[in-house]
């Protein structure tokens, strides 16, 4: 285990092992604790799959030392992979729709990887379909996929869900998560009922988001400025099993914003809007518990807080409502 308490031969042995600290806003008698994922390398909860999945895949030969990863990604996940790329030998290439935030972009590129911008109005589809043909044009190339490859979730499965455990000796009473391509959530829940088959899972996603779809609720789509969260197709995320989550909590683009700045200003938290709503979202879990709504097998709540709020300053994240663009 790393203990980050002695010298460190490789910024990779930083990933993960990351704080698990309180959410004081919560019940007294229902602890929330979120897992501060800005304390990785990259800076994000994404760096977990960025090292799991190269490395996994080069021991499966999959990939070879000197090869390439092209992903499509708007930015996380290319700033974890060019990590990991970077020391693992392996050339990343990531292909970003244009929009997408350009301080993401310069940091992929400070880490040694190639950016190629696809057009804003092909959308996420457009970049990976680009994705795919620059692999195939490209020898030893491979498209890592986070959105279907099953590593994503093995990568919080054999991590992130084993630390929360370990942290509160096992007394777990829920898990909730924002769900992107839902690895992280889709691991820690299959580690937690596995613990204890009662564990209550909860997925979070901003209003408008379509993951509710999937539990059979009936909900209006919509556009929202939350970022790294939500889905506007869920037959695209692959990764999603409802069987293993109880609810979908929905948070507006307003409360998410109202609680990362609450975060901040009373708790000391730069966290980003995906982690305003996991935080909007496990409080309500915590309260369901300890009014006896919610039924778990310990008074306990843990959740995620992916990324920093530095991430998106340029974006006006602290701005007014009206002026934060999400
Ligand atoms: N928050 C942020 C800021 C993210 O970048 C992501 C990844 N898209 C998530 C939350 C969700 O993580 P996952 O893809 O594992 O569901």
């Amino acid at each position: 285990m790393t203990t980050h308490l002695e010298p460190l031969d490789s910024v990779l042995d930083t990933v993960g092992q990351t704080p698990l600290v309180r959410v004081h806003a919560g019940p007294d008698d229902v602890p929330v604790y979120a897992k501060l994922e800005s304390f990785n390398p990259g800076a994000s909860v994404k760096d977990r799959i960025g090292k799991y999945m190269i490395e996994r895949m080069l021991e499966r030969d999959d990939l070879e030392p000197g090869g390439t990863v092209v992903e499509p990604t708007a930015g996380n996940t290319g700033i974890g992979f060019a990590v990991a790329a970077g020391q693992l030998d392996v050339n990343a290439v990531f292909v970003v729709p244009e929009r997408f935030s350009l301080e993401k972009q310069q940091l992929m590129r400070a880490l040694g990887a190639e950016v190629i911008n696809t057009p804003t109005e092909d959308g996420m589809g457009g970049a990976i379909d680009r994705a795919h043909q620059l692999a195939e044009e490209t020898e030893g190339a491979v498209v890592p996929q986070q959105f279907a490859n099953p590593l994503n979730v093995e990568a919080h499965y054999e991590t992130t869900g084993p630390e929360m455990f370990e942290a509160l000796d096992g007394e777990v009473g829920a898990v909730v998560a924002g769900c992107g391509t839902a690895g992280t959530l889709m691991g820690i829940a299959k580690y937690a009922r596995e613990q204890d088959p009662d564990t209550y899972v909860a997925a979070v996603e901003p209003e408008g988001s379509l993951y509710a779809e999937t539990t059979g609720a009936d909900v209006e789509e919509a556009e929202y400025k939350i970022e790294g969260i939500g889905t506007h197709d869920p037959s695209t995320n692959e990764l999603f099993d409802p069987d293993l989550v109880d609810d979908v909590v929905r948070v507006a683009d307003r409360a998410a914003q109202d609680e990362l700045k609450r975060l901040a200003r009373e708790e000391g938290q730069l966290v980003a809007s995906s982690a305003g709503a996991a935080s909007v979202a496990a409080r309500a879990v915590a309260e369901g518990i300890r009014d006896g709504n919610v039924d778990a097998p310990h008074d306990s709540v843990v959740t995620v807080f992916p990324d920093s709020s530095e991430r998106y300053l340029s974006k006006g994240i602290y701005r007014s409502f009206e002026d934060w663009e999400g």
